[in-house]
């Protein structure tokens, strides 16, 4: 997929810090070793020189032969300096800068081309662009509160909390597709950021949000009122959460736009989950059985129950 330049910009500055930072650990590492053993620095000081000769010799025709004796000499000094190091208890890997990527080494480019850790980063800026102002910090399993429903919906709630709960801690790209049907205020947004929350924790690319708005910007986006690859980013995360299925405006493009999204994730594995207030009636009845016997056959459905929570959480706030 392609991300805008700006996220690439990103994430390259951001590699370029790691780097930065890596490098002045190991100086500052090797100033203290300096400071601490001047013995070691005689020795390194002793083989930089050693290099420069090298270099030297290197461009000579006659240069070969130097350039053996040379090494020779550099390999004694860096055995003691091995040996020095060992003496002192200093690890050798201490002296040298540990950086994030093994395959750029924080460069961010592999042979000319950009890294796979640079499109990694990217595509976090550019799925954490996606994703609204939704308010995943505060949306927590253990902000969870059951105490909030009424006695007899409480045990169901509970059930469908040890699910979310084990869903999250074991999510992997193959996990299943939950649908969370209920009214309002049921704790259906909660619940499934609280999934998001872990699953981004765990490294997976998640995109979350209220379906209406990401239906809307795919269609502005196919007949270009809008730049972007929203279609694309939603049928590739590994976690695609859609809030509020149900309020959107529906058009022949979006109703197909819908089909596509749900169909080719489960072709590809991905999971899905879908939190709506429509009843599994009311599903049929706005998208077509097309997409109803997709989601019965291939999704887990869990149905909330209770009072709206949020305005007892409101009544208990103000009392
Ligand atoms: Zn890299």
């Amino acid at each position: 997929m392609g991300y805008k330049k700006e996220y690439y910009i990103k994430a390259l500055a951001d590699i370029a810090k790691r780097r930065l930072t890596a490098d002045e650990l190991a100086n500052s590492n090797l100033l203290s070793v300096y400071l601490a053993h001047p013995d070691i620095k005689a020795l390194d000081d002793k083989m930089n020189a050693l290099g420069l000769l090298a270099v030297k010799s290197a461009v000579k025709l006659s240069g070969a032969d130097e350039i053996i004796n040379l090494k020779k000499e550099y390999e004694i000094i860096n055995a003691q300096k091995q040996e020095l190091l060992n003496n002192y208890n200093i690890s050798p890997s201490s002296l040298k800068p540990s950086y994030c990527c093994n395959s750029c080494n924080d460069t961010g480019y592999v042979n000319g081309e950009l890294c796979d850790c640079v499109k990694k980063i990217a595509k976090e800026y550019y799925f954490n662009d996606l994703c609204e102002k939704m308010p995943l910090e505060n949306s927590t399993f253990g902000s969870f509160d059951l105490s909030l429903y009424p006695d007899d919906a409480r045990n169901n709630m509970q059930e469908i909390f040890n699910f979310s709960k084990e869903y999250a801690d074991n999510f992997t790209t193959a996990s299943k597709n939950l649908l969370f049907l209920g009214r309002t205020g049921l704790g259906k947004t909660h619940l499934s950021l609280s999934i998001a929350n872990t699953a981004i924790d765990k490294g997976f690319g998640v995109i979350y949000g209220s379906s209406q708005n990401f239906f809307n910007q795919i269609q502005d986006e196919a007949f270009g009122r809008k730049q972007g690859d929203t279609l694309n980013a939603l049928l590739e995360c590994d976690l695609l959460i859609l809030d509020d299925f149900g309020t959107e405006f529906m058009s022949t493009y979006i109703s197909s736009a819908i089909y596509n999204i749900i169909n080719s994730r489960i072709l590809r594995s991905l999971p899905t989950i879908i939190s709506t207030n429509l009843s599994l009636t009311e599903i049929n009845n706005v998208y077509g059985e097309r997409i109803m016997s997709r989601i019965l056959g291939n999704y887990v459905i869990k149905q909330f129950t209770g009072k709206d929570i949020r305005q007892i959480q409101l009544l208990k706030n103000n009392t």
